[in-house]
């Protein structure tokens, strides 16, 4: 195992959890850039929805796209590292839909 900057995000990585210097969440940002992004608009409308009290429209949407993601990764990732990495990536797009208080 080597320890290596990943070319993208400047992180610290290794030779483990990367493919040609760039690391697995960046590797997998890549790859499903797409539904990242789809994600992340359908979870602030319906964090949107919520805050006005009324019922979220779009569970099953929500949950396509949550599968998607996951193929995605798996395309990209290795199997006993894509589980982590899709973990980390839905997080990020949690903490970042929060509204700011
Ligand atoms: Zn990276």
């Amino acid at each position: 195992m080597i320890h290596l900057t990943c070319q993208t995000c400047r992180q610290t990585t290794d030779s483990d959890h990367s493919r040609e210097a760039v690391c697995w969440l960046c590797l997998a940002r890549q790859g499903a850039s797409v539904e990242l992004r789809e994600i992340d608009r359908l979870i602030r409308k319906r964090r949107a929805w919520l805050a006005k009290g009324l019922r979220a429209p779009n569970d099953e949407q929500l949950w396509r796209l949550a599968q998607r993601l996951q193929r995605r990764i798996v395309a990209v990732i290795p199997p006993h590292d894509a589980q982590a990495v899709y973990n980390q990536l839905v997080r990020e797009i949690e903490d970042r839909s929060v509204p700011a208080a």
